[in-house]
C-alpha cells in the first residue's frame, strides 16, 4: 500500500506491511512501528496529520527493504523454489550442524544484523 493511514485510522504490523514469517522481522517491526508512531505523536503535539505523514515516510523505505529481503532471501530458504535453493538449504543445514560452521555462520549473522539495524526514529 502507498500509505498506512487515512485521517486518524492507522494500520500497523502485519495489517500494514505484512512481512510474513519469511522476513523473520514481523514481530520486531510490528513493535518498532508502534514505538515510532508513539515517538512521532509526541514530537508533533496537536498535529496528528503531520505525525502520521512523517511516520509513513520514515517507515516505508525500511519496510520495502524488508519486504524485498523476505521475497528474495527468506522465501527460498523456508520454501525452496528451485533445485539450486534445495541444494543451498541442504548445504546450510550441514554447515550448521558442524561446530566450526556454526561459529562462522553466527559471526556472519551478527554482522548482517548490525548492518540491518538502523535507528528509524533518528533518520
Ligand atoms: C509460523 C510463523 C513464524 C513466524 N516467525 C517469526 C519470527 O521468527 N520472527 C518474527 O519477528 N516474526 C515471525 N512471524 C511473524 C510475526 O508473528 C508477526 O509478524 C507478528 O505477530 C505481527 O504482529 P501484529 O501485532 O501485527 O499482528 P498479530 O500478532 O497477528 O496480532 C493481531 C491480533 O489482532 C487480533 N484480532 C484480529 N481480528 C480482530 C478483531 N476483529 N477484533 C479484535 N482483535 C482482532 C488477533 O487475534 C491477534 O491477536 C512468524 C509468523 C508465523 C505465522
Amino acid at each position: 500500500m502507498d500509505t498506512w493511514h487515512t485521517d486518524r485510522v492507522v494500520l500497523l504490523g502485519d495489517a500494514a506491511w505484512c512481512l510474513t514469517l519469511y522476513s523473520g522481522m514481523g514481530a520486531s517491526t510490528a513493535m518498532a512501528g508502534a514505538d515510532l508512531l508513539g515517538t512521532l505523536l509526541q514530537r508533533n503535539p496537536g498535529n496528528t496529520p503531520r505525525a502520521l505523514r512523517e511516520w509513513d515516510q520514515k517507515l516505508h523505505p525500511f519496510m520495502a527493504l524488508q519486504q524485498k529481503s523476505a521475497r528474495t532471501e527468506g522465501l527460498p530458504t523456508f520454501v525452496p523454489q528451485t533445485r539450486k535453493d534445495k541444494i543451498v538449504r541442504t548445504a546450510m543445514q550441514k554447515v550448521l550442524t558442524n561446530r566450526a560452521g556454526k561459529k562462522v555462520m553466527t559471526a556472519m549473522m551478527d554482522k548482517a544484523f548490525k548492518e540491518m539495524s538502523i535507528d528509524i526514529a533518528a533518520v
